[in-house]
Protein backbone atom coordinates (compact mmCIF):
# COMPACT_ATOMS: atom_id res chain seq x y z
CA UNK A 1 0.00 0.00 0.00
CA UNK A 2 0.99 3.69 -0.50
CA UNK A 3 2.13 5.85 2.62
CA UNK A 4 3.88 8.88 3.48
CA UNK A 5 7.44 7.86 5.29
CA UNK A 6 9.90 9.84 6.49
CA UNK A 7 12.99 7.63 6.32
CA UNK A 8 15.72 9.67 6.89
CA UNK A 9 16.70 12.34 9.35
CA UNK A 10 18.35 15.84 9.14
CA UNK A 11 16.80 15.70 5.19
CA UNK A 12 14.11 18.12 5.99
CA UNK A 13 11.63 17.47 2.70
CA UNK A 14 13.69 15.10 1.46
CA UNK A 15 13.75 12.71 4.06
CA UNK A 16 10.00 12.07 3.12
CA UNK A 17 8.18 10.14 0.51
CA UNK A 18 5.49 8.15 -0.61
CA UNK A 19 6.28 4.43 -0.37
CA UNK A 20 4.90 1.02 -0.55
CA UNK A 21 5.20 -1.00 2.23
CA UNK A 22 3.01 -3.52 3.19
CA UNK A 23 -0.77 -3.78 4.49
CA UNK A 24 -0.61 -4.09 7.94
CA UNK A 25 -2.00 -6.83 9.54
CA UNK A 26 -3.83 -6.46 12.70
CA UNK A 27 -3.49 -8.18 15.70
CA UNK A 28 -6.07 -9.72 17.78
CA UNK A 29 -6.59 -6.70 19.88
CA UNK A 30 -6.45 -4.43 16.85
CA UNK A 31 -8.62 -2.83 13.72
CA UNK A 32 -7.40 -2.86 10.53
CA UNK A 33 -8.44 0.78 9.03
CA UNK A 34 -9.20 2.48 6.01
CA UNK A 35 -8.05 6.02 5.52
CA UNK A 36 -10.61 8.56 4.51
CA UNK A 37 -8.85 11.64 5.22
CA UNK A 38 -5.98 12.59 7.09
CA UNK A 39 -5.20 16.44 8.34
CA UNK A 40 -1.76 17.62 8.07
CA UNK A 41 -0.54 19.45 11.24
CA UNK A 42 2.54 21.49 12.57
CA UNK A 43 3.74 18.51 14.38
CA UNK A 44 4.30 16.31 10.55
CA UNK A 45 6.16 19.37 9.96
CA UNK A 46 8.20 19.55 12.80
CA UNK A 47 8.69 15.60 12.32
CA UNK A 48 10.41 16.68 9.09
CA UNK A 49 12.66 19.20 10.33
CA UNK A 50 13.54 16.51 13.54
CA UNK A 51 12.08 18.90 15.83
CA UNK A 52 10.19 16.86 17.79
CA UNK A 53 10.68 13.05 19.02
CA UNK A 54 9.79 10.41 16.44
CA UNK A 55 10.70 7.07 15.30
CA UNK A 56 12.74 6.29 11.61
CA UNK A 57 11.57 4.76 9.35
CA UNK A 58 7.19 6.25 10.17
CA UNK A 59 4.31 6.54 7.95
CA UNK A 60 3.27 10.17 9.59
CA UNK A 61 -0.51 11.08 9.90
CA UNK A 62 -2.14 11.19 13.50
CA UNK A 63 -5.19 13.13 13.24
CA UNK A 64 -7.42 10.76 10.55
CA UNK A 65 -10.35 8.91 10.03
CA UNK A 66 -11.38 5.85 8.72
CA UNK A 67 -13.59 2.95 8.13
CA UNK A 68 -12.72 -0.43 9.81
CA UNK A 69 -12.00 -2.93 7.06
CA UNK A 70 -10.54 -5.91 9.19
CA UNK A 71 -11.51 -6.94 13.27
CA UNK A 72 -8.99 -8.63 15.53
CA UNK A 73 -10.56 -11.75 17.29
CA UNK A 74 -10.56 -9.34 20.56
CA UNK A 75 -12.10 -5.91 19.68
CA UNK A 76 -15.41 -5.90 21.19
CA UNK A 77 -17.88 -3.05 20.48
CA UNK A 78 -16.37 -2.93 17.08
CA UNK A 79 -17.52 -4.22 13.40
CA UNK A 80 -16.52 -4.17 9.61
CA UNK A 81 -17.68 -0.78 7.95
CA UNK A 82 -17.84 1.47 11.47
CA UNK A 83 -15.96 4.39 11.07
CA UNK A 84 -13.81 5.53 14.11
CA UNK A 85 -11.74 8.00 15.31
CA UNK A 86 -8.49 7.18 17.20
CA UNK A 87 -6.72 8.52 20.17
CA UNK A 88 -3.19 7.84 18.99
CA UNK A 89 -1.28 7.83 22.04
CA UNK A 90 -0.52 4.41 23.25
CA UNK A 91 1.03 4.27 27.10
CA UNK A 92 2.63 0.92 29.05
CA UNK A 93 -1.01 0.43 30.80
CA UNK A 94 0.65 0.36 34.00
CA UNK A 95 2.62 3.39 35.18
CA UNK A 96 0.70 6.44 37.19
CA UNK A 97 -0.11 8.06 34.20
CA UNK A 98 -1.24 5.60 32.44
CA UNK A 99 -3.51 4.73 35.43
CA UNK A 100 -5.26 8.16 35.51
CA UNK A 101 -5.67 8.13 31.26
CA UNK A 102 -3.01 10.58 30.88
CA UNK A 103 -1.14 8.04 28.47
CA UNK A 104 0.35 11.68 26.92
CA UNK A 105 2.72 11.43 30.06
CA UNK A 106 3.89 7.84 30.15
CA UNK A 107 7.79 7.34 29.52
CA UNK A 108 6.98 4.85 27.03
CA UNK A 109 4.06 5.88 25.27
CA UNK A 110 4.16 5.27 21.48
CA UNK A 111 2.19 7.65 19.08
CA UNK A 112 0.47 6.35 16.15
CA UNK A 113 1.95 8.63 13.30
CA UNK A 114 4.80 9.92 15.41
CA UNK A 115 6.32 6.59 16.36
CA UNK A 116 3.81 3.84 15.09
CA UNK A 117 2.78 4.04 11.06
CA UNK A 118 -0.12 6.58 10.85
CA UNK A 119 -3.12 7.38 8.44
CA UNK A 120 -0.78 9.28 5.80
CA UNK A 121 -1.62 6.03 4.19
CA UNK A 122 -4.12 3.85 2.70
CA UNK A 123 -4.60 1.82 5.82
CA UNK A 124 -3.15 1.80 9.18
CA UNK A 125 -4.02 0.01 12.72
CA UNK A 126 -5.07 0.79 16.35
CA UNK A 127 -6.03 -0.88 19.51
CA UNK A 128 -9.62 -1.41 19.80
CA UNK A 129 -9.95 0.74 22.83
CA UNK A 130 -8.20 3.67 21.77
CA UNK A 131 -10.82 3.80 18.81
CA UNK A 132 -14.54 5.18 18.94
CA UNK A 133 -17.37 4.95 16.33
CA UNK A 134 -17.99 8.31 14.90
CA UNK A 135 -21.70 9.58 15.75
CA UNK A 136 -24.23 8.52 13.40
CA UNK A 137 -24.59 12.33 11.95
CA UNK A 138 -21.15 12.24 11.18
CA UNK A 139 -20.76 9.03 9.08
CA UNK A 140 -19.59 8.96 5.88
CA UNK A 141 -18.10 12.47 6.41
CA UNK A 142 -14.15 13.27 6.16
CA UNK A 143 -14.67 15.61 9.33
CA UNK A 144 -13.81 13.48 11.80
CA UNK A 145 -10.10 13.86 10.28
CA UNK A 146 -10.49 16.88 12.69
CA UNK A 147 -10.79 15.01 15.79
CA UNK A 148 -7.07 15.04 17.26
CA UNK A 149 -6.69 18.75 17.19
CA UNK A 150 -10.38 19.50 18.29
CA UNK A 151 -9.61 16.79 21.19
CA UNK A 152 -6.53 18.86 22.01
CA UNK A 153 -8.85 22.32 22.52
CA UNK A 154 -11.08 20.27 24.28
CA UNK A 155 -8.20 19.49 27.01
CA UNK A 156 -7.07 22.97 26.90
CA UNK A 157 -10.62 24.56 27.38
CA UNK A 158 -12.87 22.06 28.90
CA UNK A 159 -10.80 20.13 31.40
CA UNK A 160 -7.57 22.55 31.81
CA UNK A 161 -9.49 26.24 31.82
CA UNK A 162 -12.47 26.99 34.13
CA UNK A 163 -14.92 28.94 32.19
CA UNK A 164 -18.16 30.11 33.87
CA UNK A 165 -21.05 31.48 32.01
CA UNK A 166 -20.55 35.80 31.20
CA UNK A 167 -16.43 35.04 31.26
CA UNK A 168 -15.22 37.29 29.19
CA UNK A 169 -12.02 34.92 27.07
CA UNK A 170 -9.37 36.51 24.94
CA UNK A 171 -8.08 33.73 22.70
CA UNK A 172 -5.12 34.91 20.28
CA UNK A 173 -4.35 33.36 17.15
CA UNK A 174 -7.43 32.79 14.88
CA UNK A 175 -5.55 29.40 13.20
CA UNK A 176 -7.69 26.04 13.66
CA UNK A 177 -6.86 25.80 17.25
CA UNK A 178 -7.93 29.44 18.26
CA UNK A 179 -11.29 29.12 16.35
CA UNK A 180 -11.96 25.91 18.35
CA UNK A 181 -11.17 26.83 21.44
CA UNK A 182 -13.77 30.05 20.23
CA UNK A 183 -16.60 27.63 19.58
CA UNK A 184 -15.87 25.74 23.19
CA UNK A 185 -15.71 28.95 25.06
CA UNK A 186 -19.20 30.15 23.53
CA UNK A 187 -20.20 26.62 24.65
CA UNK A 188 -19.71 27.26 27.91
CA UNK A 189 -21.24 30.43 27.81
CA UNK A 190 -18.36 33.12 27.36
CA UNK A 191 -18.09 36.47 25.67
CA UNK A 192 -15.18 36.06 23.44
CA UNK A 193 -12.49 38.64 21.80
CA UNK A 194 -10.38 36.62 19.67
CA UNK A 195 -7.35 38.40 18.42
CA UNK A 196 -4.89 38.51 15.47
CA UNK A 197 -2.98 39.96 12.46
CA UNK A 198 -4.27 42.32 9.14
CA UNK A 199 -3.03 38.61 7.90
CA UNK A 200 -5.95 36.85 9.55
CA UNK A 201 -9.00 38.81 7.87
CA UNK A 202 -10.26 35.61 6.63
CA UNK A 203 -9.86 33.54 9.75
CA UNK A 204 -11.47 36.14 12.22
CA UNK A 205 -14.30 36.48 9.58
CA UNK A 206 -15.02 32.55 10.27
CA UNK A 207 -14.58 33.60 13.85
CA UNK A 208 -17.24 36.22 13.87
CA UNK A 209 -19.30 33.85 11.82
CA UNK A 210 -18.87 30.94 14.57
CA UNK A 211 -19.89 33.27 17.02
CA UNK A 212 -17.43 35.14 18.02
CA UNK A 213 -18.51 38.25 20.22
CA UNK A 214 -15.54 40.74 18.94
CA UNK A 215 -12.22 40.05 16.54
CA UNK A 216 -9.35 42.48 16.50
CA UNK A 217 -6.50 42.57 14.00
CA UNK A 218 -3.72 44.66 16.12
CA UNK A 219 -2.69 45.49 19.53
CA UNK A 220 -4.55 48.82 19.56
CA UNK A 221 -7.76 47.45 18.62
CA UNK A 222 -7.22 45.00 21.23
CA UNK A 223 -6.78 47.13 24.19
CA UNK A 224 -9.50 49.40 22.72
CA UNK A 225 -11.69 46.66 22.70
CA UNK A 226 -10.89 45.25 26.28
CA UNK A 227 -11.02 48.70 27.80
CA UNK A 228 -14.51 48.83 26.12
CA UNK A 229 -16.29 45.44 27.15
CA UNK A 230 -14.67 44.52 30.20
CA UNK A 231 -13.63 46.15 34.06
CA UNK A 232 -10.08 45.51 34.23
CA UNK A 233 -9.48 43.31 31.59
CA UNK A 234 -10.72 39.81 30.67
CA UNK A 235 -10.98 36.93 33.24
CA UNK A 236 -9.41 33.98 30.84
CA UNK A 237 -6.96 34.02 28.26
CA UNK A 238 -6.58 30.86 25.96
CA UNK A 239 -3.18 31.87 23.94
CA UNK A 240 -2.96 30.01 21.09
CA UNK A 241 -0.97 31.19 18.87
CA UNK A 242 2.19 30.20 19.97
CA UNK A 243 3.64 33.47 19.05
CA UNK A 244 6.15 35.26 21.26
CA UNK A 245 4.32 38.72 19.91
CA UNK A 246 0.76 38.13 21.29
CA UNK A 247 1.67 37.51 24.94
CA UNK A 248 2.59 41.18 26.08
CA UNK A 249 -0.56 42.72 25.30
CA UNK A 250 -2.27 39.64 26.49
CA UNK A 251 -0.41 40.00 29.68
CA UNK A 252 -1.74 43.48 29.49
CA UNK A 253 -5.91 42.56 28.90
CA UNK A 254 -5.74 39.83 31.33
CA UNK A 255 -7.46 41.10 34.84
CA UNK A 256 -6.02 40.84 38.09
CA UNK A 257 -6.28 36.83 39.10
CA UNK A 258 -7.58 36.59 36.09
CA UNK A 259 -6.39 32.74 34.46
CA UNK A 260 -4.26 31.89 31.38
CA UNK A 261 -4.20 28.48 29.32
CA UNK A 262 -1.50 28.28 27.29
CA UNK A 263 -2.64 26.11 24.25
CA UNK A 264 -0.06 27.07 21.74
CA UNK A 265 3.48 25.51 21.56
CA UNK A 266 6.31 28.51 20.86
CA UNK A 267 9.15 25.66 19.33
CA UNK A 268 11.49 27.59 21.19
CA UNK A 269 12.10 29.49 24.41
CA UNK A 270 9.93 33.13 25.13
CA UNK A 271 10.50 35.99 27.19
CA UNK A 272 7.58 36.36 29.51
CA UNK A 273 7.24 39.27 31.97
CA UNK A 274 6.61 36.69 35.15
CA UNK A 275 6.75 39.44 37.64
CA UNK A 276 3.59 40.57 36.35
CA UNK A 277 2.05 36.58 36.89
CA UNK A 278 2.67 37.53 40.61
CA UNK A 279 1.59 41.03 40.66
CA UNK A 280 -2.01 40.04 39.06
CA UNK A 281 -1.63 36.46 41.10
CA UNK A 282 -2.77 34.81 37.69
CA UNK A 283 -3.77 31.54 37.75
CA UNK A 284 -0.93 30.22 34.83
CA UNK A 285 -1.77 26.66 33.38
CA UNK A 286 -0.66 24.68 30.46
CA UNK A 287 -2.17 22.03 28.30
CA UNK A 288 -1.04 19.23 26.46
CA UNK A 289 -2.37 16.64 23.39
CA UNK A 290 -4.92 15.11 25.44
CA UNK A 291 -6.31 12.52 28.36
CA UNK A 292 -8.53 9.27 27.80
CA UNK A 293 -11.11 11.43 29.37
CA UNK A 294 -11.08 14.30 26.77
CA UNK A 295 -12.08 11.94 23.88
CA UNK A 296 -15.04 10.87 25.83
CA UNK A 297 -16.38 14.79 26.46
CA UNK A 298 -15.23 14.76 21.99
CA UNK A 299 -17.64 12.16 21.43
CA UNK A 300 -20.47 13.78 23.37
CA UNK A 301 -20.18 16.76 21.59
CA UNK A 302 -20.65 15.05 18.28
CA UNK A 303 -23.37 13.41 19.36
CA UNK A 304 -24.92 16.32 20.19
CA UNK A 305 -23.99 18.20 17.05
CA UNK A 306 -22.31 21.13 18.81
CA UNK A 307 -19.46 21.62 16.83
CA UNK A 308 -19.53 23.83 13.55
CA UNK A 309 -16.95 21.52 11.57
CA UNK A 310 -18.03 22.90 7.93
CA UNK A 311 -15.61 25.71 7.24
CA UNK A 312 -12.18 23.91 8.46
CA UNK A 313 -11.32 21.91 6.15
CA UNK A 314 -9.44 24.27 2.94
CA UNK A 315 -8.33 21.54 0.98
CA UNK A 316 -8.51 17.90 0.26
CA UNK A 317 -5.35 17.11 -1.60
CA UNK A 318 -4.18 13.37 -2.96
CA UNK A 319 -1.53 11.70 -0.58
CA UNK A 320 1.04 11.94 -3.60
CA UNK A 321 0.81 15.08 -3.88
CA UNK A 322 1.80 15.55 -0.13
CA UNK A 323 4.40 17.83 -1.06
CA UNK A 324 2.11 20.55 -2.51
CA UNK A 325 -0.05 20.47 1.03
CA UNK A 326 3.12 20.31 2.81
CA UNK A 327 4.74 23.91 1.27
CA UNK A 328 0.64 24.93 1.78
CA UNK A 329 0.71 24.44 5.11
CA UNK A 330 4.62 26.30 5.33
CA UNK A 331 2.70 29.42 3.72
CA UNK A 332 0.12 29.32 6.05
CA UNK A 333 -2.77 28.62 3.14
CA UNK A 334 -6.19 27.76 4.74
CA UNK A 335 -7.07 26.06 7.82
CA UNK A 336 -7.11 22.72 7.74
CA UNK A 337 -5.44 20.33 4.94
CA UNK A 338 -6.18 16.58 4.37
CA UNK A 339 -4.85 14.34 2.65
CA UNK A 340 -7.06 12.10 0.97
CA UNK A 341 -5.56 8.24 -0.33
ZN1 LIG B 1 -1.76 17.28 15.29
ZN1 LIG C 1 2.57 4.32 31.11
Amino acid sequence: MKALVKTEVGKGMDGLGIMDIPKPVPKKNELLIKIMATGICGTDLHIMEDGYPHSVPVALGHEFTGVVEEAGEETSGFEVGDQVIVNNIIGCGHCHYCKKGDYVFCNEKRSIGINLNGGMAEYTVAPFDHCMKVPESMRGKDLPALSEPIACCVRGVLEQTDIKPGDKVLITGPGFMGLMCNQLAKLCGAYTIISGTPADKARLELALKQGADRVVDNGDDLKKVVEEVTDGGVDIVLECSGSPYAIPGALDAIRKQGAWTQVGMYGKDVTVAMDTINRKELDFKGTFATANSTWEKLVKLYELDKLQLDDYVSARIPLENWKEGFEMFQRKEGIKLFLVP
